[in-house]
């Protein structure tokens, strides 16, 4: 990577031109893709120039979102040294509840998955999107292999040999390989030229937390309603992290009323389940939609993140697909780089799309599928989701192979990804 200037710069733009000499790889978006991405590729010796707004202006500090990480994705996060800088400190997550609340004639069996099942102590951690963001930029603050330039992408021009990336702040840096985790809405993607296959769904989520009287027992609920999920996920204490899925009417009613009233009606709408509510923090609302880019990579630019796909939030597996898509991508440009060739030729990025592909389509059909089976109102429908749910209930084999699945695809891990400490006991099958 090269970098020059068009025009005077800044302190910080001057910095990142002269740091850039030798470097070979851009990472665009400091959202929790982009720094995942730029540590694991610090971590298998790459050097990186992060693009993106700096710390203190990101958005994500405001998030009110908690993101459910299953084991995979917590070994990597302690592999780039992430993990142990989070506070509060993540909550383990030992158990999910799925109760059908859709008043349809067939109602499904309420299904409980317990990880003790499958051998482990817990399925993954619940941690705040605030408290990991801090982490990570902690992280990359100390990563000597990481230049954090706080500017936002204006323009990229992939070329034949390298990108051309050009930012708000004047800076002109040729990148071999830009990494674009800049979101849904992707600069990078549109660059590239990459398409997209992009839906949306009739429905907002509402996030938050709250306290409750009764505890949780490390155990999240996920109420399958009419208008989609109310899910709760374990927080330290007596709190949990809501996920509320309404009709956009209906979620901007929710969202404009007073504490108070908001509180009363969730208490409703668990029906005891975790006991009284009695505090609710912030609440924002995320409308739903679904994106897929077709392919992952092209022209000099490899998608992690919500750069590459979008899903409702059910399952909890958007993060975790991200955390993936950077991981595998850290090895690819590794092996890459080891052996001396271009980490933005068209082979390597054919590389990373066949290894993600698979991962983000099956997994975007599964939560698609739910999600408007949930909608649908139909009895055919009701009886396949409520035939799915019992044999799940009834077939440990069935139960145990969706919970091991919904964890992390079955087959290869990438490097970052490798079980730290070896699984107690012989899981069950
Ligand atoms: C309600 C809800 C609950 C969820 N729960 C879970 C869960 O439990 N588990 C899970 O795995 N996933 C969950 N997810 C999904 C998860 O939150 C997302 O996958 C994740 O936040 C996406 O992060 P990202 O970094 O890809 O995108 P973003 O957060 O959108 O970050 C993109 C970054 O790029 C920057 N950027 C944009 N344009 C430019 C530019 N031109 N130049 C430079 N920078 C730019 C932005 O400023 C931002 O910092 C949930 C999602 C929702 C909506």
């Amino acid at each position: 990577m090269t970098g020059r200037r068009e025009r005077p710069q800044s302190r910080d733009a001057l910095a990142v031109g002269q740091r850039s000499t030798g470097g070979r790889v851009v990472v665009v978006g400091t959202g929790l893709a982009g720094l995942s991405a730029a540590l694991a590729l610090a971590a298998r010796g790459v050097s990186i120039s992060l693009i993106g707004p700096g710390y203190q202006s990101n958005l994500a500090l405001r998030d009110t979102r908690s993101t459910a990480l299953f084991g995979p994705s917590l070994d990597f996060l302690r592999r780039i040294g992430v993990l142990d800088r989070v506070t509060p400190a993540p909550v383990p997550l030992v158990g999910l509840r799925l109760i059908d609340a859709t008043g349809g004639i067939v109602r499904a069996p309420e299904v409980l998955f317990e990880s003790n099942e499958i051998g482990l102590s817990e399925f993954g951690m619940n941690i705040e999107n605030a408290s990991l963001l801090a982490a990570l930029a902690a992280a990359v603050a100390n990563a000597p292999d990481i230049q954090w330039h706080a500017a936002m992408l204006a323009e990229c021009e992939p070329g034949l040999d390298v990108a051309r990336l050009r930012f708000t702040d004047g800076t002109v840096l040729d990148a071999e390989l830009v990494v674009g985790a800049d979101g849904e809405g992707s600069a990078c993607r549109r660059a590239a030229r990459i398409a997209t296959r992009a839906w949306t769904y009739p429905q907002t989520a509402i996030a938050s937390r709250f306290a409750h009287r009764r505890p949780h027992r490390g155990i999240s609920i996920e109420l399958h309603r009419r208008s989609g999920p109310l899910t709760t996920v374990p927080l330290a204490g007596n709190w949990s992290s809501l996920v509320w899925v309404e009709g956009p009417a209906e979620a901007a009613r929710l969202t404009a009323l007073d504490d108070d009233a908001f509180v009363g009606e969730l208490e409703e709408s668990l029906g005891g389940a975790l006991g009284s509510v009695s505090g609710i923090g912030r609440r924002a609302s995320f409308p739903l939609s679904g994106v897929t880019a077709e392919p992952i990579a092209a022209r000099r630019v490899a998608l992690v993140g919500e750069a590459a796909h979008r899903l409702p939030p059910i399952g909890a597996q958007g993060l975790n697909l991200g955390l993936r898509d950077g991981a595998w991508l850290a090895d690819i440009v590794a092996e890459t780089l080891a052996l001396g060739e271009d980490p933005g030729a068209p082979t390597l990025l054919a590389a990373y799309d066949r290894c993600r592909r698979g991962d983000v389509v099956s997994r975007t059909a599964v939560v698609d599928a739910l999600n408007r089976s949930l909608l649908a109102d139909m009895l055919p429908v009701d009886l396949v989701r409520g035939a799915g749910l019992a044999a799940m209930k009834a077939i440990g084999p069935v139960r145990r192979a969706f919970m091991r699945e919904g964890m992390a695809p079955s087959g290869p891990l990438p490097t970052l990804m490798q079980p730290l400490v070896p699984t107690v006991g012989t899981p069950p099958v």
